[in-house]
């Protein structure tokens, strides 16, 4: 484990497994901080999920980087996060509510990210991920993704509001578009 200290005291985290210079092209996972999915198994959102997945593919692949990164809430911190989930009980989607409360619908930059994996020479990246977002993020800072790798996730009746939000306004690519809309029909 590599932890990295930013200038505004934030530690970020590289697990490594296995050889990673000589694997070829590195399974990553570039995960962003959430305590009440990682930690607490909240099924309001499906980080806990992913963050387990991630680790499944990179035991399976025995070579691989987990970066868990120090920007819970998309970036807006747990209490900020906390605030918005408050509105999101009154209806807002999660978008909205962090509009509501005059932040940006995602704070989160993957410079950081694509300074670690440099730092520990790795370029070119199979990324594990549903977000289009962290794909060009990471790019722009000069790591090559030459593959990604979808995440399984199971909608439940607590996060499929959240995962169409996701879907529908940032663009996140589900690797079960027929399950989420079965399970929205039968929600009603
Ligand atoms: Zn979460």
């Amino acid at each position: 484990m590599f932890v990295y200290e930013t200038p505004e005291h934030k530690e970020h985290v590289a697990l490594t497994l296995g050889a990673i210079h000589d694997c070829g092209s590195v399974l990553v996972r570039a995960h962003s901080e959430c305590l009440t999915g990682d930690v607490l198994g909240s099924s309001r959102c499906d980080c806990g999920e992913q963050l387990a997945d991630s680790l499944r593919f990179l035991q399976e692949e025995r070579c691989g980087i987990l970066l868990y990164l120090r920007q819970e809430g998309r970036g807006i911190g747990l209490a900020k996060k906390i605030s918005a989930y408050a509105l999101q009980e009154q209806g807002l989607d999660t978008v909205e509510a962090n509009l509501a409360l005059g932040l940006p619908e995602d704070m989160r930059d993957y410079r950081v990210a694509a300074e670690i994996l440099l730092d520990l020479g790795v370029s070119r990246v199979r990324l594990l991920t549903n977000n289009p977002a962290k794909i060009e993020g990471l790019e722009r800072y000069g790591v090559e993704i030459v593959e990604r790798i979808p995440l399984r996730m199971e909608p439940n009746p607590s996060n499929l509001g959240y995962l169409r939000t996701k879907r529908e306004k940032m663009g996140h690519l589900y690797p079960m578009p027929m399950a989420l809309e079965a399970a929205g029909r039968g929600l009603g």
